[in-house]
């Protein structure tokens, strides 16, 4: 077993996708795993965690594009915050991930990262990782 640690980001646009997988790999080799599981999970409720391509940018542009227009941010929502459209794209995408590790590295696909998805930036947010060997 190994400690929670956090991972601080800092976003700089309403609508974000940055690549913490360098981030999350030195965590894990923080903790001295060879083999387990690592979870990452965001603790906020306008942003999210997912796998996706991190060769062409254009994969992140499409993906934040087409996430605006499946849940626009003036669709008539109540919630007070006007924040509804960030709120359905982080239940959309989702707060965590779970990532295996061997040999004491991610076992992630050649063109998969992980990224930390903002849907109402520029905010300070974190992420944490937990590392369960076995
Ligand atoms: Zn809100």
């Amino acid at each position: 077993m190994s400690e929670v640690q956090t991972i601080d980001i800092r976003t700089t646009t309403r609508l974000e996708m940055v690549d913490i997988t360098a981030l999350v790999r030195a965590a894990v080799k923080r903790t001295g795993a060879t083999h387990g599981l690592a979870t990452v999970f965001c603790p906020h409720t306008t942003a999210g965690l997912t796998i996706q391509e991190n060769a062409d940018p254009d994969v992140k542009s499409d993906l934040l594009a087409h996430l605006a227009r499946l849940v626009p941010k003036e669709a008539g929502f109540r919630h007070g915050e006007g924040n509804s459209d960030a709120h359905i794209k982080s239940s959309i995408i989702g707060a965590s991930t779970t990532l295996l590790v061997d040999s004491g590295k991610l076992l992630l696909g050649h063109w998969q990262a992980i990224f930390f998805c903002e849907f109402d930036g520029p905010r300070d947010r974190r992420v944490f990782v937990k590392v369960v060997k076995g």
